[in-house]
């Protein structure tokens, strides 16, 4: 006997992303610490298919926002701040075509 499970609007829509150019989780989980260095030092647009895998998969989501709180604290920044780098560089690619 199967049980139906619904999925949240936020979850559907990141199963209808496009995420071309593809990466995968274990690729991902590989250039996660430079992505988030580049990140703290203000370089933006420097890894499209990590950009775009982000946005199309919240588990690595998750994983690079933790990376990136430690490694702000790290730098002695504010972790809201460092979170708002990342939030700011997948909202400037969610929208390309
Ligand atoms: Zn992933």
């Amino acid at each position: 006997m199967s049980r139906r499970r619904l999925l949240r609007p936020g979850q559907i829509r990141a199963l209808l992303l496009d995420s071309e150019p593809w990466l995968s989780c274990d690729e991902c989980f590989n250039r996660v610490d430079r992505y988030v260095e580049h990140l703290l030092a203000g370089s933006s647009g420097h890894d499209e298919l990590m950009t775009v895998h982000l946005i199309a998969c919240p588990a690595c989501l998750d994983e690079a926002e933790s990376l990136l709180t430690l490694r702000a604290a790290d730098l002695g920044m504010p972790a809201q701040t460092a979170l708002q780098t990342l939030a700011t560089e997948l909202a400037a690619n969610r929208g390309a075509p």
